[in-house]
């Protein structure tokens, strides 16, 4: 899955995705940058598997 690395300032794919839910009940998707390690999330996105 493509997700936004602040630390790369670039789309990588995102290594150990998995669906969280935050504190305010919206979903996000969390993920590992496969570059730089750094962890990503992606607010308000579905799942697309
Ligand atoms: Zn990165």
């Amino acid at each position: 899955m493509q997700m936004y690395c602040v630390k790369c300032r670039a789309k990588r794919d995102a290594n150990e995705v998995e669906e969280v839910t935050m504190k305010n009940g919206k979903k996000a998707m969390k993920g590992k940058c496969s570059v730089c390690g750094t962890g990503m999330y992606k607010i308000g996105a579905k799942p697309t598997m």
